[in-house]
Parts: C-alpha cells; structure tokens; sequence
C-alpha cells in the first residue's frame, strides 16, 4: 500500500512539472480566459430561455421570438443588425455587421430552427444535471448561437477590431435544406475569407468536410383498369416501380463514400386498381460533388431495362444541399484551433461528418474560398433526438476558441 501511494504522489508531481512547463510554452490568454468564465452563467441563463422557446422550422412565431432575442443580443455587441425574409422559410434571417479596421472579412454562421415541433419545450423544458443541459435544439443549435454572441461581446470588450468586416448570419431553415437562405448563406460566403459554422461537437473536435445531401425521385406511369376484371388491360406501376429498385439498388459507391438508400415509396390507392402511377424517393449522401451527375447518368442507363411493356420510368437526382468537401484551407484552419486549443491544455480533432451542413452552402470548391470550417458551437451530442444534450464544461473554452480564432484570422496577410 505505501509503495503505492509513493508512486501515485511521484506521478502526481511528475504532472505538475510537466503541466507549468506545458503552460509556459503555450501561454494561455489569462484575461480572455477569465473574460469566457465570466460570461459563462449568462449564457447558460440565456440558453435556457432560447431552449424554452419552441423555433421548429415551421413555428413562425417562436422563430420570430428567438429572432428578436438573438437579434438584440447583436445589437447589445455593437452590430448592425438586418431582418431578412426568407421565403419559403417561415422564420426570417437575422444579419449583423461589424466594420473593423483590418484587412480580412469573416462571417460566424448558424441556425436557429429546431427540428422539433411546437410544445415539445412545454414537455421537456431546459434542465441540468452535473455538467450537462437538456432541452430540444440545446446543442443544435441554440448553444452555437449564444457562443457567436458571447465571443463578439468578448471581442469587443477587448478592443479587437483586426477585420474589415465581421458579419454574422443566424437563418432559420437549416432544418429543412435551407431552401430560403442557401442563396444568401452564399452570396455572404463568396465575399468573406473565413466563415465559421457553429454546428454542435461531439468532442474536442471540429469539422473540416460534411457530405452533401440529395433526393433521387423514381417516377413511373402505367395505365389503370379494373384489378379483378380486367387486370390484362392495366400496366401495373408498382410493379414496374419494384422492378426499378431493385435494378437501382447499388447506384451508391464506396470507393467515392456516397450512399444511395430507397426509403419512400407510394403506389396504387384501392385494392381493387391496378395503379397507374407509382414514385420512390432515395436519400443520397456523397463526398463528391461530381457524383450527382454520375448517379444521374447511371441511373438514366439502367431505367430503360424494364419488367412491364408500356410504363414510362423517369429518375431524377435533386442536390439539396451541397458537399463541404475536405480541403487543404480547411485542414490548416483546424490546426490553428488546435494549437489555441493546446494554451488550454486541451487538443482539437479535425473530423468529417456524415451529416450536411451550411457549410455546403458556404464552402466553394471552385474557388476554395472562403475558408470554411465546421463544428465551431457547444460540444453536445445525441441531437435530433428528445434526449439531446450540451456540455456546459465546453463553454468556456470554446468562448476561447472562438475569439482567438478571429483574432488569428484577422492578423493573416
Ligand atoms: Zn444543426
């Protein structure tokens, strides 16, 4: 036992050494620390009214209700701050500008729609236990949200002013592809050099790729008759419809990482009609954006091969929302927010998601630019689910993160 305890108190001091020595050569801003810790019970109180309020993409007036908080909450930084429609979105944009006197243009972007629907705050309203808060869209996004605010606040309270223009975007559709603000998200994008995304964590990690996301539509016509008289005279779509996924099945490539899965189908609405009319939907993912016009050339080839004389088979890929594709900007953005992250004694991961995100929107693979990286918002995890979480403990150091970030981007040449 006490050769024991000896060695656990030589391992305890072996840290402490190595732990001054580990400070000494990172240096920790001690004020911007004090400055993320000091903010940490507001946030968490304004997180618990902005997670009470229900801001499912569809619920018009809790979207406006957050609208206003957020909005105020720019305006309280120094920001000028523009509501903008964004139809068909039933929540509207909210757009603040700061003008710096620096070089680089930077944009900080999230949503703050949820996929929940009204009165699921009512049911599960914020709660904490230990170092983890509850409540629908607590880590995606709303936690995001209020650490963009937070960092402009802290930012400001330092006198930072290292950027030409510092632009911020919360739009209220990213649950539902975004249809209303991709168009704004990048026009915005195309004239910032940096843009940070604040999608949830699961760790100590931020996001440098995420896939895209599109719709592949089966359609076939037939013709209708009498199912038990005369089912001789009919085309039965839905069996032309089943003939084409199973042909269709393996549109996906693994070699190139892009999934296509058949998960919607209709047909036929009497028992006793052989259906004219059928349609599938599958939900593709991919790394590559040159996959959609692979997978719509194939899938053209192979519909021609049909079971039923007489149907008409049409196949159409729909992006939804563009890949973030890895890129060597992105990689080297990740490295800087880990060695920010190591002044805390902590380290960053780089990951891609399998998941889309705005940062489809944001990232231009043409260009390259801006530069793009994900997963800058509250470490939480089981999202889109009624037992989703955030990590309070992740607070803090990713307040820091945020500010040193832009204060690095903005002192680039
Ligand atoms: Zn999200």
């Amino acid at each position: 036992m006490k050769k024991k305890y000896l060695l656990l108190l030589v391992a305890a001091l072996g840290c402490t050494t190595c732990a001054a020595s580990f400070a000494q050569a990172t240096q920790a801003d001690s004020s911007l620390l004090e400055a993320a810790q000091r903010r940490k019970e507001v946030l968490i109180k304004d997180l618990a009214a902005l997670v009470n309020i229900d801001s499912g993409t569809d619920d018009a007036k809790g979207l406006t209700q957050v609208e206003t908080l957020l909005a105020q909450r720019l305006k309280e930084v120094g920001a000028s701050v523009e509501i903008v429609a964004a139809p068909p979105a039933a929540g509207k944009m909210v757009i603040g500008k700061l003008q710096g006197t620096g070089a680089r243009n930077i944009m900080l972007i999230i949503h703050y729609d949820t996929v929940f629907g009204t009165g699921e705050a009512a049911k599960r309203p914020f709660t904490i236990s230990g170092n983890k808060a509850f409540g629908p869209g607590i880590a995606d996004a709303k936690g995001g949200a209020l650490l963009i605010v937070y960092a402009l606040d802290i930012a400001r309270e330092r006198g930072f002013k290292d950027y030409k223009t510092l632009t911020v975007l919360f739009n209220p559709d990213e649950e539902k592809s975004s249809l209303g603000s991709r168009d704004m998200i990048s026009k915005l994008s195309s004239e910032q050099d940096y843009v940070l995304v604040f999608e949830p964590p699961e760790a100590d990690v931020v996001t440098v790729a995420t896939n895209g996301i599109a719709y592949v539509h089966l359609d076939v016509k037939g013709r209708a008759s009498h199912a038990g008289s005369a089912p001789e005279a009919g085309r039965n779509a839905a069996v032309e419809l089943s003939n084409q996924i199973i042909q269709l099945k393996d549109l996906g490539s693994a070699e190139k990482g892009t999934t296509v899965n058949w998960t919607v189908i209709k047909a036929g609405e009497r028992v006793n009609i052989i259906p004219d009319k059928a349609s599938a939907t599958a939900d593709m993912r991919m790394s590559d954006v040159s996959e959609l016009q692979r997978v719509q050339a194939d899938a053209d080839k192979i519909v021609r091969n049909k079971l039923i004389a007489d149907t008409e088979v049409s196949v159409k890929v729909e992006n939804r929302r563009p890949p973030f594709s890895r890129n060597a900007g992105s990689d080297q953005l990740a490295a800087t927010a880990d060695s920010i992250y190591k002044e805390l004694g902590k380290s960053i991961t780089p990951v891609s998601m399998r998941y889309g995100t705005d940062a489809g929107f944001a990232y231009n693979p043409k260009t390259g630019k801006p530069v793009v990286l994900d997963g800058m918002g509250i470490v939480g995890d089981r999202i889109h689910s009624s037992d989703e979480w955030a990590d309070l403990d992740s607070v803090v150091p990713r307040l820091y993160l945020t500010v040193r970030m832009m204060e690095t981007m903005g002192k680039t040449k």
